[in-house]
């Protein structure tokens, strides 16, 4: 059976990269019918941050990656479901103590009383010497009874995996291919931490063992580590599961894409006004390409076209302009009535409506939608997009506009619209429809004569959103004001 899992650590941000190792986790599951577990692994008490498993909880909702097992968020509260918990590894620490015990007597595993003070001496003897640093084994050949008796004696310890002198361990990656590494070359890493919790690698390989994991899929920054994961699954006896190192996400200049740079949270994406949708779409195309030359994929379609078999090797790089591409047409595709209702926090945080204007003018809201919506990136964009509506006053765009209104046409155009404007209470849909014709007739002017003005008076620009749209928009009071300081 298939099982996979995401197992992120809970430090209250959730990178981008992250959202792509979970998408890549649910699409195999789905395509294979197979389940997906979300494990939390906190056994990093220093990195703890309070609210971050309900934060990315939320964030996988949010993106619709939905798992069928483990960590929960439920009114409010973290819940486990599932039959291979607990699934939160700070409520295991029995559990990975078993085995460890197990790894000791078995010789595979042994006490290191080492003090920070002497690790760190080595490690610069060994730098200064131009080697690689790494634990030189003082506590290996410590007798096991000797151990036991200076840890009831108080003694601080850790637990350390005791690596065979040179041997050769292999695995098979799915993206990577066959993956050899000497022991020689690798550490006795820790295992087991003075604090009484193992490090992630002891845990990742008892969780993905008792919880059986066919296929461990991550980022391919765990790829040197997975040795030591491999060689534990051997000394125990177990099978290891299949391994599948994905691409780093990558900046434009081929950089691990960082916080530095500006938005790499999940949070960033949504409060930007992202649709989760395109976002997924997007970020399934960073490091996997498929058979087709589409670009535009639902999550249903995802689910059918991934494999493992079409994941790159190299770096995957984030492409935000292509990403805005990517929403902006699920922005178009998408019902004015969603972007609407997607963009009201927006307009209302920014000062533009007010929560009253959503009862009452709704029908006006989503006329001041409609002439941006084919234009949007980002739901967030929407304000400085409507920002022409509220100025109180228009200054021209450029000296085009300026020149367009000095046009010899231009006062008996502002006169008839006034005239217009006057007859009437306030303007409505086939007034808006209608008015320009109205000028046309009272004062003759057609054409781009007519309309290029008009335009400039109402936006100050030369092109935009359809006029009777910004008409509407714009409401009697608003359209008078320019006027008059055109006029003026
Ligand atoms: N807890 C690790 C992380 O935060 C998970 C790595 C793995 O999937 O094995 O990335």
């Amino acid at each position: 059976d298939i099982r996979v899992r995401f197992a992120p650590s809970p430090t209250g941000f959730v990178h981008i990269g992250s959202l792509r190792t979970a998408l890549y986790n649910f699409l195999f599951a789905r395509n294979t019918k197979g389940k997906y577990i979300l494990r939390i692994e906190d056994t990093d008490r220093t990195r703890f941050v309070e609210g971050a498993i309900e934060n990315l909880i939320e964030s996988m909702e949010w993106a619709g990656i939905k798992h069928d097992e483990g960590v929960f968020v439920e009114d409010g509260k973290v819940v486990q479901k599932g039959e291979y918990g607990p699934y939160v590894q700070s409520e295991r620490l029995d559990i990975y103590k078993k085995y460890i015990d197990e790894l000791i007597e078995k010789g595979h595993a042994y006490y290191c009383f080492c003090s920070k003070d002497r690790l760190d001496k080595v490690r610069e003897q060994q730098k200064a010497e131009g080697k690689v640093p790494k634990y030189d084994g003082y506590c290996r050949s410590i007798d096991i009874h000797e151990a036991k008796e200076r840890i009831a004696n108080g003694e601080e310890y850790v637990v350390r995996l005791k690596l065979p002198a040179n041997k050769n361990i292999e695995f098979n990656d799915l993206v990577r291919g066959k993956v050899t590494i000497n022991t020689n070359d690798m550490d006795d890493q820790v295992l087991m931490k003075s604090d009484g919790f193992p490090t992630y690698h002891f845990a990742v390989v008892i969780d993905d063992h008792l919880m059986e994991i066919s296929h461990v899929v991550r980022g391919e920054e765990w790829l040197p580590s997975t040795p030591k994961h491999v060689f534990m699954f051997e000394t125990f006896g177990w099978e290891a599961p299949t391994y599948v190192h994905l691409p780093t996400v990558l900046n434009k200049d081929k950089k691990k894409l960082s916080k530095r740079q500006g938005d790499v949270s999940v949070t960033d994406f949504k409060d930007k006004g992202y649709l989760p949708e395109a976002l997924d779409n997007y970020l399934a195309l960073v490091g996997w390409s498929p058979e087709s030359n589409e670009e535009i994929f639902s999550m249903e379609d995802l689910i059918k076209e991934f494999s493992f078999d079409r994941v790159s090797k190299a770096g995957g790089v984030f492409d935000k302009d292509k990403l805005n591409w990517i929403n902006g047409q699920y922005i178009r595709e998408a019902s004015l009535e969603k972007i609407t209702n997607l963009a009201i926090p927006y307009l209302i945080d920014a000062n533009y409506i007010s929560d009253k204007d959503v009862e009452d003018r709704y029908d006006w809201i989503k006329t001041m939608v409609s002439t941006v919506k084919e234009n949007l990136s980002y739901i967030a964009e929407i304000t400085e997009k409507v920002e022409l509506y509220f100025d109180s006053e228009v200054s021209p765009e450029d000296d085009e506009v300026v020149d367009t209104l000095k046009g010899e046409q231009v006062p008996s155009l502002l006169a008839a619209f006034r005239e217009e404007l006057e007859e009437i209470e306030e303007i409505d849909e086939e007034f808006a429809a209608g008015v320009i014709k109205k000028i046309q007739k009272k004062t003759k002017v057609k054409g781009k004569n007519l309309f290029m003005p008009i335009r400039a008076i109402l936006t100050g620009q030369l092109h935009g959103p359809e006029m009777v749209s910004i008409i509407l928009v714009l409401g009697k009071q608003n359209i008078l004001n320019r006027i008059q300081y055109v006029e003026n």
